[in-house]
């Protein structure tokens, strides 16, 4: 069964082209997400989408202090594609300051999209309002990448339907276990949010993604964890 990764950053790999060719070669289902419109559009321009590697068009709040959200070419790419992420809300840090401006966009993107487009939401320090802003604009298809939020608020997003992407940094901490158990097993997908993590003390690359579903597997003591987050993530599709 093949491997799939809702989250990775492939434009941040200096040996990207490395990479691009080793996803395919492995078959590896892989959902490089972007952090603006611009770097979705040349990475489209970059390298073709293939069966087993797609963009996803962003803007990582993380961004808002450094790079405008360019709504025309957000507009005028996203009709072009099925998967939308980086997007969300963080309000850490002098990130916080920018909370009206993040709000608007997050808003404005969540308002825009389709009810079969897949979201990959980032939710630092946010995690209600990302809630509250998914519920106000009925968003369908969202998957929280990297979720480290309250308990409370994770249960309103399992009722809700959501799903959620879970790495090897999750796995190895304790309030990530915490967070991991409480998910349904049938919302539960798999990214590496590579190159922000590490597996057994090395930074991560697509050759390490079958680590992490061992890892996981374990966790979870499911010996059949590829077919699990393989049924889910058809389920989310469907
Ligand atoms: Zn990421």
């Amino acid at each position: 069964m093949n491997l799939i990764d809702t989250h990775f950053h492939l434009d941040f790999y200096q040996d990207h082209k490395r990479w691009y060719e080793y996803i395919n070669q492995h078959k590896q289902y892989t959902l490089c997400v972007t952090n603006s419109p611009g770097v979705y559009y040349s990475c489209k321009r970059i390298y073709p989408e293939t069966k087993y590697l797609k963009f996803a068009l962003g803007y990582n709040p993380k961004n808002v202090n450094s790079e405008r959200f360019d709504k025309r070419l957000f507009n005028h790419l996203l009709g072009e594609t099925k998967y939308i992420g980086e997007v969300g809300l963080d309000f850490t840090g002098k990130l916080k300051d920018k909370q009206k401006e993040q709000v608007q966009i997050f808003d404005y993107i969540c308002a825009a999209v389709s009810n079969c487009q897949i979201l990959s939401i980032h939710s630092n320090h946010a995690e209600k309002t990302v809630l509250e802003i998914l519920m106000h604009n009925r968003v369908k298809k969202a998957i929280m990448h990297w979720y480290s939020g309250d308990l409370q608020t994770l249960n309103e997003l399992i009722r809700n339907g959501y799903y959620f992407s879970i790495n090897s940094n999750m796995i190895n901490s304790p309030k990530g276990q915490v967070i991991i158990r409480t998910i349904p097993m049938d919302k539960i997908l798999i990214e590496s949010d590579g190159p922000f993590t590490k597996i057994y003390s090395k930074r991560y690359d697509p050759s390490k993604l079958q680590n992490t579903y061992r890892q996981l597997g374990e966790f979870l003591k499911c010996e059949r964890i590829e077919a699990m987050i393989w049924n889910n993530f058809n389920s989310l599709l469907s």
